[in-house]
């Protein structure tokens, strides 16, 4: 994983310190034992302490237990060999907050109602969190990306909750962070609370893309092998750290969801619900639990009912899975039941349809325009669709759906700010154009060409020109798609070339993107060719489009300043530090605003806060301390 901004999505580059302020918006299976023993049959205590670890992205078919020859994960094949493994361990949403949510609730995303990045879940719903406080346990959470911020409700019940993203040098908070980190603050609550029982969550970040660096010129699939490596080492760090109470510690590691490379046409994640996608690692290992392989499917929802079992902690609140290792449960010969799945990212992100599943044994079924009824047992690629020749089969499953969720066409991300939604779009969230009314739904099978090569184009993989290449392509298929004429102006703008950048911006506000991105990037072009007047006017559109956005402020501010009214930039410069004390390209202007008005003790002033209040070795301090020797 690149450090944050590295990856050239927009909203997410740094920038260094200038004059101009404007450039910084561009910123922007098989053979093992059967079924283990239950847990804790006895009246012993259950487990004192639970660690839970989410690893973002993460294939089943990348670790060596599942059978990956090339696997470089000791840690966690060593912990699936102690413990049990779901060998068919599902998703209920291939989408990281969706995921989370089920994992923390029991409960499918109908259910929960965060069934989308950017849908908070509602307050009141009982999670393993808020259950396993009331009980009396410590509990702390530490994540390692925006999709999982406090702000999307999954941080009620944790005592402490780990969501603070470091600052570019731009001041604006980064999106992810290295696993390392998460892990260190994670261990730094667990010595500091030495909780006597202890709930702890630990995701981490590391597969997501983008994978390494692509211009490394290693293959994709080594540099998604790389960021694994890294995740159990980061997992073994977490558990060496637990020291004496890891044998008193229930251990539990799942991914959120996998990730395409192709398979399906999907690229990345949340397109579609093949298992491609949904098919994750799931292993429990830890106090009283025996090792084995359960190879009946299981779903997330499992998590939270088997780790209240494993805790006896009773079971208060409504939860659709099912404890994994107790009698009767989905490990136990001639258990069945169905088990769901959905997406709402083709509506949300791309206007086209929901996606809703549902599996029952070896049998999945695909509710879409074009339905799927697949054999995975037969077929485990999902290539051959039998919905034509297993008619009832399929309208069994069909009504299956139904009871799980209501149809999802007409929800609607509840509590979404500009700025949530620019910060998941640059982590390749929200690709695309959004829903249009009055429209029938495409298949997203339908469309998976276009979805690809916007995943493409928001993974990283591409820079450069063919990094314009794609986006040209994307446009000339789509031209209403905002996002993507906005990346490629950024692209223009990039190189110089603001006289081809100017108008795919103004093509993007017209299309009413919601964050005011596309308005800082046309005012920085119209600035490089002399037109201020007319950057004035449009800085000033997005203050209406994103109000109380200190860049959009401290640009405007930047603009009057260079106009020659650096007292009239003041005031503007002075509100964007207030909603923002570390947007340090803001505090810069402001000081040479003050020069430029000759109030010289001012502006040292400022350039001194700036001086603090920058990293040690940050690039622009250099810069800073000239501006301070020359007014001082
Ligand atoms: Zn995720």
């Amino acid at each position: 994983m690149p450090a944050a901004g590295d990856n050239g999505a927009v909203g997410r580059a740094a920038t260094g310190l200038a004059v101009g302020l404007l450039a910084l918006a561009i910123a922007a299976c098989g053979g093992s034992p059967a079924v283990p023993a239950p847990v804790a049959a006895t009246g012993g205590p259950g487990a004192r302490h639970v660690l839970l670890v989410t690893i973002d992205t993460l294939r089943a078919d990348r670790l060596g237990v599942y059978g990956y020859t090339r696997a470089r994960t000791p840690v966690l094949d060593a912990l699936a060999a102690s413990g049990v493994r779901a060998a068919r361990a599902y998703a209920t949403a291939p989408v990281t907050l969706p995921s989370h949510a089920s994992i923390l609730t029991g409960r499918y995303p109908p259910a929960h109602g965060a069934r989308h990045n950017g849908m908070a879940m509602p307050e009141g719903l009982p999670t393993l969190a808020t259950v396993l406080k009331a009980a009396g346990f410590a509990t702390g959470a530490f994540v390692s990306a925006f999709p999982l911020d406090r702000r999307f409700g999954l941080a009620r019940g944790f005592d402490a909750y780990g969501d603070r993203w470091a600052r570019g040098p731009d001041g604006r908070p980064a999106d992810e962070r290295a696993g390392q980190l998460t892990v260190d603050e994670a261990l730094g609550w667990w010595r500091t609370a030495r909780p006597a029982r202890s709930f702890l969550w630990v995701h981490l970040f590391e597969p997501h893309a983008p994978y390494g660096d692509a211009r490394s010129g290693r293959p994709v699939s080594d540099r998604y092998d790389d960021e694994i490596a890294e995740a159990d080492r980061q997992v073994g760090r977490l558990l060496d750290g637990l020291g004496a109470d890891r044998a008193e510690t229930l251990v539990i590691v799942a991914a959120d969801h996998g990730e395409a490379f192709g398979e399906h046409g999907e690229i990345g994640h949340s397109l579609f619900v093949y298992d491609t996608t949904l098919h994750v690692p799931l292993i429990v290992q830890g106090v009283d639990v025996s090792p084995g392989v359960v190879q009946a499917p299981v779903s997330l929802v499992d998590i939270a009912p088997t780790v209240l079992q494993a805790t006896k902690v009773p079971l208060s609140a409504t939860m659709d899975g099912q404890a994994l290792l107790s009698p009767g449960g989905p490990g136990t010969p001639g258990t069945r039941r169905q088990l769901y799945a959905e997406t709402l990212a083709p509506f949300e992100d791309f206007g086209w349809s929901p996606l809703r599943s549902v599996r029952d044994g070896a049998m999945k079924y695909i509710l879409a325009p074009t339905p799927e009824l697949y054999d995975t047992a037969a077929d485990a690629d999902e290539s051959a669709n039998l919905v034509a020749t297993a008619q009832a089969e399929a309208a069994r499953l069909k009504a299956q759906v139904a009871t799980f969720a209501a149809p999802a066409s007409t929800t609607a991300p509840s509590t979404l700010t500009p700025d949530a939604r620019r910060r998941l779009q640059s982590l390749g969230y929200l690709g695309g154009s959004g829903p249009r009314a009055n429209q029938p739904l495409a298949d997203p099978k339908d469309r998976r060409e276009l979805a690809a090569r916007l995943a493409e184009v928001t993974s990283g993989e591409l820079s450069g020109v063919a990094l314009e290449r794609a986006l040209l392509t994307i446009v000339r298929d789509d031209p209403r798609n905002p996002q993507a004429r906005m990346r490629l102006a950024f692209a223009l703008a990039q190189r110089g070339d603001c006289a081809a950048a100017v108008p795919h911006f103004r093509a993007a506000i017209a299309a009413q993107l919601p964050s005011a991105d596309a308005h800082l990037g046309l005012a920085g072009c119209l600035v490089a060719q002399g037109k201020g007047r007319e950057a004035a006017a449009v800085l000033e559109a997005a203050d209406e489009v994103e109000p109380d956005n200190p860049v959009v402020i401290a640009n405007r501010g930047a603009v009057l300043s260079d106009a020659g009214q650096p007292l009239a930039a003041v005031p503007l410069l002075r509100r964007a530090l207030a909603l923002d004390p570390d947007l340090h390209q803001a505090r810069f202007t402001l000081a040479i605003a003050h020069a430029r008005a000759g109030q010289r003790a001012e502006a040292a002033e400022e350039a001194s806060t700036l001086l603090q209040r920058l990293p040690s070795g940050a690039p622009q301090r250099p810069e800073v301390q000239r501006l301070l020797d020359a007014v001082r």
